[in-house]
């Protein structure tokens, strides 16, 4: 059977890696992306099971115990990981796996699987990352500036991803990100 790849997709809160995932979920074939379990709460509009899988901590905990998590870490004070299952399955029938997680997580995935492609999604500037997350309305003031902390300190290892790519459009930055997909996809 002939094994699919992985990309890992990361980059700050605000960077965009929400809409670029579900435009190359359209543009890739068979592209699939991983549902994270996390414990943090559900925005507004976010369904379980769909969004992410919304756990409590003893239930993460169990999954991170009986081995069920990829890899997972701590981000903005929640805990968030990738179920090992489906990406394996995913994987063994030749899709192409996407994993929209931190550079924490892009980091233990290349580890255990070298093969794996890392994207780097980076703003055009700290300026406009602000400017797209207090836009968005769905974060308070603390959560601001917590991911405007993050957001340096990801930005601060963007160089050791495979690769980068700025979204300034996302129209030009989803071309970019699909021809790259598809390049590795056939080596
Ligand atoms: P949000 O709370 O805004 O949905 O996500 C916060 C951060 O958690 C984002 O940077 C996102 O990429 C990251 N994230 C989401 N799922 C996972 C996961 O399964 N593993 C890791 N390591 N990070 C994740």
């Amino acid at each position: 059977m002939r094994k699919g790849n992985l990309f890992v997709i990361s980059g700050p809160s605000g960077a965009g890696k929400g809409t670029l995932v579900s435009r190359l979920l359209e543009r890739v074939p068979g592209a699939w992306v991983s549902i994270s379990a996390t414990t943090r709460a559900p925005r507004e509009g976010e369904v379980d099971g769909v969004h992410y899988l919304f756990v409590d901590d003893a239930e993460f905990d169990r999954m991170v115990e009986e081995g069920g998590l990829l890899e997972w870490a701590q981000v903005h004070d929640h805990k968030y990981g990738t179920p090992r299952a489906l990406v394996e399955s995913h994987m063994a029938v030749g899709d192409q796996v996407i994993l929209e997680i931190d550079v924490q997580g892009g980091f233990q995935i290349k580890e255990k699987n070298p093969d794996a492609h890392l994207v780097f999604i980076e703003p055009p500037s700290l300026d406009e990352l602000e400017r797209r997350l207090r836009g968005r309305g769905t974060e308070d003031e603390d959560s601001v500036v917590l991911r405007m902390r993050n957001a340096e300190l990801e930005l601060s290892r963007k160089m050791e991803y495979d690769i980068q790519f700025v979204n300034d459009d996302i129209d030009v930055c989803t071309d970019e990100v699909v021809s790259y997909i598809e390049r590795q996809a056939t080596i």
